[in-house]
């Protein structure tokens, strides 16, 4: 058995959205299918992907029936006009059927699919216009760099939907000079700035930050820690939270270097040209932000690029602070 049926009125939403694109998604479909499904054409030839035939169906033991069940029950609990009558007229309507599956009782990804089956039905067959068009083509507005802590992301915090934010995660939300060589975070910025024409970029950093912390505490001994080698990034923004901050206590320096490293990846961004020749031309404006992940507040700054001084390089500045509590 299939994992989701969507029939009646879903099926029928998604098939006029889709009406408008056919004849463009023509060649990406036939594309795609002639690839087939990987997961179904394992190397091994064991993997059979998601789907049951009817007589392994037929073999379900009475727990993983209750399982699913339950897992179905829960899905439509989330829906908002949720009612017991609702709730079967919802089934009959959608025809939306949660997979049958086998092994641990507590599965880790339950509650996972469960939003994901949530988004879809909620967002996905909702906007299915937006989405079909998402599938053709991306136009973010924001390039958004932000720390890989699993508190702090962007689409959670500041509400970032599919499509508005490209966005890499890397520990400390740093960037490094283009002088370093290539990295994810600059092929990702490369992408966005040159490709996607983004107009904004953001650097968001955080309170409580273990990347930071590390950078503070590391000594200038080698390391092979890959840990040690990437916040190395971050040094200069180090040194100067360590000159500025330094009568206060670890917590406080690590405090103003978690901001001095949001300013210092903003000036490391002009070290790549494409970047700042459209910074220059006023194609392209960068700014700061920082969560609070205490207090839950969150402060916001536009860079200013002043231009090159002689004798002193590039020259910046911090205008239109906002802090949203
Ligand atoms: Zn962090």
């Amino acid at each position: 058995m299939a994992t989701w049926r969507i029939s009646c009125q879903a099926r029928s939403v998604l098939s006029a959205a889709a009406a408008g694109f056919r004849a463009g998604a023509t060649r990406t479909r036939r594309a795609s299918s002639a690839l087939g499904d990987p997961l179904q054409h394992s190397a091994s030839g064991s993997f059979t992907g998601v789907s049951r035939s009817p007589s392994e169906n037929e073999r379900l033991t009475e727990k993983e029936r209750l399982r699913n069940d339950r897992l179905t029950t829960s899905l439509f609990t989330n829906s908002r006009d949720f009612s017991t009558a609702k709730h079967e007229e919802r089934r009959k309507t959608c025809d939306v059927e949660t997979m049958a599956e086998s092994g641990a009782d507590e599965d880790v990804f339950d509650e996972i699919k469960l939003r994901f089956l949530s988004f879809k039905k909620n967002k996905f067959l909702k906007e299915a216009q937006h989405y079909q068009t998402l599938a053709k083509i991306q136009s973010p507005k924001f390039m958004v760099i932000a720390c890989a802590d699993s508190r702090v992301c962007p689409s959670n915090i500041v509400g970032f939907e599919p499509g508005e934010a490209l966005t890499v995660r890397n520990v400390a939300n740093l960037v490094p000079p283009s002088e370093f060589g290539p990295s994810e975070t600059s092929a990702a910025l490369e992408f966005a700035v040159k490709s996607l024409k983004v107009k904004n970029i953001l650097v968001i950093g955080h309170s409580n930050c273990a990347g930071i912390e590390a950078l503070m505490s590391m000594n200038d001994t080698e390391s092979r820690s890959y840990v040690d080698k990437w916040i190395i990034n971050g040094k200069a923004a180090k040194l100067r939270a360590k000159s500025v901050a330094a009568h206060l206590d670890l917590d406080q320096q690590c405090k103003h270097c978690e901001k001095e490293s949001i300013n210092e990846s903003l000036k490391n961004l002009f070290t790549y040209p494409w970047i700042e020749e459209r910074v220059v031309k006023g194609e392209l404006v960068l700014y700061g932000g920082y969560y609070d992940l205490v207090n839950c507040t969150f402060e916001k700054w536009t860079f200013y690029f002043e231009g090159r001084m002689p004798g002193e390089g590039r020259k910046f500045s911090i205008r239109d602070r906002s802090f949203w509590r």
